[in-house]
Formats: structure tokens, C-alpha cells, sequence
């Protein structure tokens, strides 16, 4: 069944840009000194833990036994419920970054997101890079589909090099950044921040001067400028 949706009033809010992650579920920057966590529910783990369990014990039960069958029936259930607690968390997250129920001057203009590598991705068995991966596709899809019902131009910017290694006060390129490094620490600048907040950040201002660029060409509207403190300047033209 389809659902009748009205044109969308076009949201005309501060832009946010979001770092999807392996620990957090999402970090949200609009550019000011805090940013948003949204948090992957615990039960998440704790349901695809059982689920390797289960998977073991099927590998060491006899092809064709009811035993097995019943282990297999458990792990369709398992599947099922981990996929609920997913999608519900990211529902939840999704909704509150596009913000739906709030009027159009507080729900951001522009979301900027990274492009996902799914079919690296998919090779990756590691439990907490296989969660992160299902829920990095299912938000992505969500927020593309909910940007389009509330007026919201979703911009997706090149993933991981160009988002975690710069600072995003300075611009200077850290290139010796591990992964396991969980804060960014500029040697340039001196600014320490944590590493998701500092991509989450990255990715806002590539996706505003990525939008600028189209939208001049296309005439489309400009994102909103920006106040405060504001590392944006080092990319962004004045408007006008
Ligand atoms: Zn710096």
C-alpha cells in the first residue's frame, strides 16, 4: 500500500553532517561546540553474541537431525529480533536528526553522510564490524527516504580518507591516524577532539561546499550560513 504524501515544506535549519560508525551508531555535527551521540543498544551485542553461539552449536550438530532444525528455527528467531532492536535504534536516531515533527527553520537544510564501501564490508567477519556494517546500510537507507519526505537534501561525500584525517579546525592531514585512535590529536593546531566528532565535522563542511558547488550550477538554494565559531570559513565563500 502506498502511503499519499504531500509535497515536502523544504527545511531550512542549520545543515548537519554524520559520521556513522563501528562504537557509536552515529555522531551528529551542525557546528556547534556539541555534538550528538546516538548509541547502538546494547541489546544489539548481546543478541548477536547469542547468535554465534548458536551458530556453533549447529556447526557441531548432525546434518538432518531435529536438534539441528530446532537450533536453526532459534537463529531465524534470533535474526529476526536482532533486526527488530536494529532497525527500531536507527527509526529513533533517524527521526530525531531529521526532526520531523519540528518546523521547518530547526530541521536542517542539508545532511551530509559518507559513501559506504558495502562490498569491503561484507567480507568483514568481525562481529562488531558485521553490526556496524547492517546498521551503517539501514540508516543510510532510512535517511535517504525520510530527507525526501521532510524537505532535506541528503549530500553524500568520499568516505574515510578525506572525512578522518584532517582536522577539522585547521585542515592539516594527519596521516599517521590509526583506527584504533580514539581521539584526534592535531600537532598543528594543538585542537583535541574526539575522532568521530572531528569526521562528523569533516563530513558537514564537505558536504556544504560539495552542495554550494552544485547548487550553483543548478540555482538551487544554499544551505544556511553559519554563526559562532566557525572552521566552516576555511571552505566556504561568503554568500551573496
Ligand atoms: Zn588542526
Amino acid at each position: 500500500m502506498e502511503e499519499e504524501r504531500e509535497e515536502p515544506v523544504p527545511a531550512t535549519g542549520l545543515p548537519v553532517g554524520i559520521d556513522l560508525g563501528v562504537k557509536t551508531l552515529a555522531v551528529c555535527s551542525n557546528h556547534s561546540e556539541s555534538h550528538e551521540h546516538h548509541e547502538n543498544p546494547k541489546a544489539l551485542y548481546a543478541g548477536a553474541r547469542k547468535l554465534t553461539r548458536l551458530q556453533k552449536k549447529l556447526s557441531r550438530q548432525e546434518k538432518g537431525s531435529s536438534r539441528r532444525e530446532a537450533t536453526r528455527k532459534r537463529m531465524a528467531r534470533q535474526h529476526m529480533r536482532i533486526s527488530c532492536v536494529r532497525s527500531d535504534a536507527i527509526h529513533k536516531a533517524t527521526s530525531s536528526i531529521v526532526a520531523k515533527a519540528k518546523p521547518p527553520e530547526t530541521r536542517p537544510t542539508l545532511i551530509g553522510v559518507e559513501d559506504l564501501n558495502v562490498s569491503g564490508m561484507m567480507k568483514n567477519r568481525h562481529l562488531a564490524r558485521s553490526i556496524a556494517d547492517a546498521s551503517m546500510r539501514e540508516f543510510r537507507r532510512q535517511l535517504s527516504y525520510k530527507c525526501s519526505w521532510y524537505g532535506i537534501e541528503l549530500v553524500v561525500v568520499p568516505r574515510f580518507e578525506a572525512t578522518s584525517k584532517p582536522c577539522s579546525r585547521c585542515g592539516c592531514v594527519k596521516q599517521d591516524l590509526m583506527l584504533s585512535d580514539r581521539v584526534f590529536h592535531c600537532e598543528a593546531c594543538g585542537h583535541v577532539v574526539d575522532r568521530d566528532e572531528n569526521a562528523s565535522d569533516n563530513i558537514l563542511m564537505l558536504a556544504v561546499s560539495s552542495a554550494e558547488r552544485v547548487n550553483g550550477r543548478g540555482g538551487r538554494v544554499r544551505p544556511a550560513v553559519f554563526s559562532g565559531h566557525d572552521p566552516l570559513k576555511r571552505q566556504l565563500k561568503p554568500a551573496g
